[in-house]
């Protein structure tokens, strides 16, 4: 039996996410329903850990898990692919869309409270690259493009989104 969700953000497990969106593709193709994939990444965690320890390290993770839980419609599904990396499939939304909501995710990153101690001051940001699905398109190229964009976001200087260029 595989493990479905990530125990520490409730998430899908990587294995678990790629599985819902072969299936969210195929749909979104034979409907032709727009649909759009946001990469999330926590902008120098290797600090956070270092500076506070994995403790609070895993209190960001959990808590910014659970930030894209509560932010994303019904129909949208989330899985933590990496270690504080995350994959959003927005389904039944355009490039533009998936933007705006990485854009209510990034501004929202900074306001997550870590530890109940008020004195602990610990301020995280992320960066996120996203990508519309385009025709006839499969996972790994759309993954390939939501995860380029991520890498420009952090070149350009983190707490950033960028958006897949045309070509
Ligand atoms: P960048 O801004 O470029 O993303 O830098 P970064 O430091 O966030 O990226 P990097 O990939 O260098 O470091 C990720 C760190 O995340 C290293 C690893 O030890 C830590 N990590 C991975 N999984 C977990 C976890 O479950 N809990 C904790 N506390 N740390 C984790
Ligand atoms: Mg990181
Ligand atoms: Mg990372």
């Amino acid at each position: 039996q595989t493990m479905v969700t990530d125990p520490l953000t409730g998430l899908l497990t990587r294995r678990a996410f790629e599985e819902e969106v072969n299936e969210a593709i195929l749909r979104s193709h034979e409907k032709q329903t727009p649909l759009s994939m946001i990469v999330g990444d926590i902008d120098h965690f290797k600090n956070v850990n270092d500076i506070w320890g994995h403790q609070i390290g895993d209190v960001a993770i959990s808590e910014f898990g659970q930030l894209i839980n509560r932010t994303i419609r019904s129909g949208d599904f989330a899985g933590r692919i990496g270690g504080e990396e995350f994959c959003i499939l927005v389904y039944d939304c355009d490039e533009s869309g998936a933007v705006r909501l990485a854009e209510r995710l990034r501004t929202e990153t900074p306001n997550i409270r870590l530890g109940a101690d008020t004195t602990l001051d610990v301020r995280i940001s992320a960066s996120f690259g996203v990508a519309g699905l385009r025709p006839g398109e499969g996972y790994k190229s759309l993954f390939a493009r939501a995860d380029s964009s991520l890498y420009e976001a952090k070149q350009n200087g983190r707490n950033r989104v960028e958006r897949s260029k045309k070509s």
